[in-house]
């Protein structure tokens, strides 16, 4: 099981880590650590990218990914490899973090907006990538009005909203404003102001499906 510091703090982008274990992974070798500040790609959000270090060496990550509780911090066929029991340094893509957070933010409360103008509509997926992101919802969606979506989605932002996460019966949830607390393992901002503009890029209609489309900028 890795202890998953990133939970605490989403601007953390620096600590120290112990080498707890290696894994032969396609060309390369995956290390496992006995914490991290890599968020592993999973629940519809990219993994965290950035490099490690230790006694003069380093390696970039090539994918962080979760294997049960274990986090997998995948490294190319080249690099070295730090040996089991080095104690190294895990250094986080700030850009690319923040990208990732204010996206993944920007779905919840797309989410959350939706619900309140289209009661029947129901989240059921959620890609939080910085290119191509969207939210799919099922369910009658014949209420649903772009215009309005817009206004409420800007009102949400504008507001700047605090986020936080807690855990509650063992499982992390994360709470925007006043909506309803979401499970979740993702990284946020700490206000919905953080999240930037979010603009609505495409609209996909689909049987009783329909996705939003949006990027954050
Ligand atoms: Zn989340």
């Amino acid at each position: 099981m890795t202890l998953c510091l990133y939970f605490d703090d989403t601007s953390w982008l620096t600590c120290d880590a112990t080498v707890v274990g290696h894994m032969p992974l396609g060309a390369g070798t995956a290390i496992i650590l006995d914490q991290t500040l890599f968020h592993p790609q999973g629940g519809g959000q990219p993994a965290d990218k950035g490099f490690v270090s230790w006694d003069g060496e380093q390696a970039d990550l090539t994918h962080v990914r979760l294997d049960g509780e274990t986090i997998l911090h995948e490294m190319g066929a080249s690099d070295p490899v730090p040996p089991i029991g080095t104690r190294i340094t895990c250094h986080v893509d700030g850009p690319w973090r923040e990208i990732c957070a204010r996206t993944h933010t920007a779905a919840h409360l797309i989410a959350h907006v939706v619900a309140g103008l289209v009661p029947n509509a129901r989240p059921v997926r959620a890609h939080a990538f910085p290119h191509g992101a969207y939210v799919t919802f099922e369910g009658d969606m014949s209420a649903f009005d772009q215009t309005r979506f817009e206004a409420a989605l800007q009102g949400a932002t504008s507001h700047n909203l605090s986020i936080e996460a807690f855990t509650d019966g063992g499982i992390r949830h994360v709470k925007i404003g006043d909506f309803p607390p979401t499970p979740c393992g993702g990284t946020h901002v700490t206000r919905t102001g953080d999240i930037g503009k979010v603009r609505l890029t495409r609209v996909k209609l689909k049987q009783d499906r329909i996705s939003l489309f949006f990027e954050v900028t």
